[in-house]
């Protein structure tokens, strides 16, 4: 069934009667081509493209709960791609662009809001870092504006510009940046791919890889084994539980991420906003509650829940912008598990193990990234050759010291 206006009248008019399910809800097969671990964005992004792009049919999404119970429907829903090294900015600008038209390719309403981003400046040394970066966007064709105080003080008139702890002394902005509701993005992605013959597969966990001679067979799981051609896990924060069955050893760890949503307010927000001189990030949903967000828990943990030291950290760094904030009150919090990869970046590549092939890494910064994340790894199952703008994404670069530090001071497990 094909969504539009036009359908949303008729069904309005005729009692409702029409609308069918989503997606099936299939008996695996004894064996498909390709056999994709995880129904998060990534995978089913990845499903997607290959039946749509890449003319594979035969294909099955293996999801141990339910579709959108993941990171992409936990996280704080910021599309962007302000990056600045070589290794990932074609990449997010890629995945923009693919957000852009990700609506129509998928015939379903995602919420794509371009509102956009916009990066604080708190000291000299920070409008030459961020300048530098708008420079490297424009560079790979992405969008950057150098904000000066005046301009953003008619855009956002409630920060305190002058006499905070931290005075903003401008900002860096991406107009094309902005969110996204987050599980429609995984709604979308499986209804197409489901349209397309993709056999989407919840409530099926994988307990084990069937690993002959070297080569991948197949998969255990808690409905019987199913056998592939081709294994594409995508499993984010549990990434390193999942390869351990294949006896792989990842450079990743994994942590919990909190996401905050206040009681439901008036337009206040009218774009996306990150701190620079603590972690925190906010936008306003279309339903009026400050969404928002912080650093990682200081732990390893595999919890899909916070402790309360994030949450204080978090409400200071919102306290030092939004001062106007501190007597809203906070609805609802929750955690995700992310998969922080050792230099910070993702990876996207085949492993030692025939047929076996891994993508993760994505730690907070993975919403964003499904389209491109979705079109490369489907890239590299159909065609074995890894897709032109994730290609330095390779596990590789950690045996050659070819890191892609975004931030160029690693990823601080030492600190989390
Ligand atoms: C609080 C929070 C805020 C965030 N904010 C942002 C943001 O603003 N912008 C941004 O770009 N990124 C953000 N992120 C990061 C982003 O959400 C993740 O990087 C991304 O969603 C991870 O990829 P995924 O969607 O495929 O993961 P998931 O949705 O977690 O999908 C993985 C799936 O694999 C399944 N699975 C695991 N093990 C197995 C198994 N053995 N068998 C079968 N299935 C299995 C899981 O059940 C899960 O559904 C945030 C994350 C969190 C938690």
């Amino acid at each position: 069934m094909r969504y539009s206006g036009f359908r949303v009248i008729k069904e309005a008019l005729t009692g409702h009667k029409g609308w069918a399910p989503a997606w099936r809800d299939p008996e695996p097969a004894s064996h498909y081509d390709i056999v994709i671990i995880g129904g998060g964005g990534h995978g089913l992004a990845t499903a997607h493209y290959l039946a749509k792009e890449f003319g594979q049919a035969r294909v099955a999404v293996i999801e141990k709960g339910w579709i959108g119970g993941g990171n992409v429907g936990r996280n704080t829903t910021i599309i962007r791609s302000n990056y600045l090294l070589d290794g990932n900015e074609p990449f997010y600008e890629f995945s923009l662009k693919l957000w852009e038209g990700l609506e129509q390719d998928v015939n379903y309403n995602a919420m794509v809001s371009q509102r956009g981003i916009l990066n604080l400046i708190h000291s000299d040394g920070q409008r030459d870092a961020f300048i530098r970066r708008g420079n490297a966007m424009i560079l790979n064709g992405a969008d950057a504006d150098m904000l000066s105080t005046a301009q953003i003080k008619k855009r956002y008139p409630f920060l305190n510009t002058d006499d905070a702890r931290f005075p903003i002394k401008g900002g860096l902005a991406q107009h094309r940046g902005g969110t996204v509701r987050h599980d429609a993005v995984a709604w979308g992605y499986a209804r197409s791919a489901d349209s397309r013959g993709v056999d989407i597969i919840q409530n099926c966990e994988v307990t084990g890889f069937r690993i002959e001679d070297g080569k991948c067979k197949g998969v255990e799981t808690t409905r019987g084994f199913i056998g592939a051609g081709k294994v594409g896990c995508a499993v984010a924060g549990n990434s390193s539980r999942l390869m351990s069955l294949a006896n792989m050893r990842l450079p990743i760890e994994s942590h919990v991420l909190q996401a905050f949503v206040s009681e439901g307010l008036k337009p206040v927000l009218p774009g996306v906003i990150t701190f620079g001189a603590g972690h925190f990030y906010c936008s306003q949903s279309d339903k009026g509650g400050l969404v928002f967000g912080g650093d990682i828990d200081g732990y390893n943990s595999y919890a899909q829940r916070g402790n309360l030291p994030v949450v204080e950290d978090v409400c200071e760094g919102a306290m030092a912008i939004f001062p106007m904030l501190g007597r809203a009150r906070l609805l609802r919090m929750w955690g995700g598990v992310m998969d922080m990869s050792m230099d910070g970046s993702p990876i996207i590549d085949r492993t030692h193990i025939e047929g076996l092939y891994f993508n993760g890494g994505w730690c907070y910064g993975g919403f964003k990234a499904p389209p491109a994340s979705g079109f490369a790894f489907a890239h590299l199952l159909a065609r074995g050759e890894p897709h032109p703008t994730a290609s330095s994404y390779r596990f590789g670069r950690f045996e050659k010291g070819l890191m892609i530090d975004e931030k160029g001071m690693g990823n601080q497990p030492n600190l989390h």
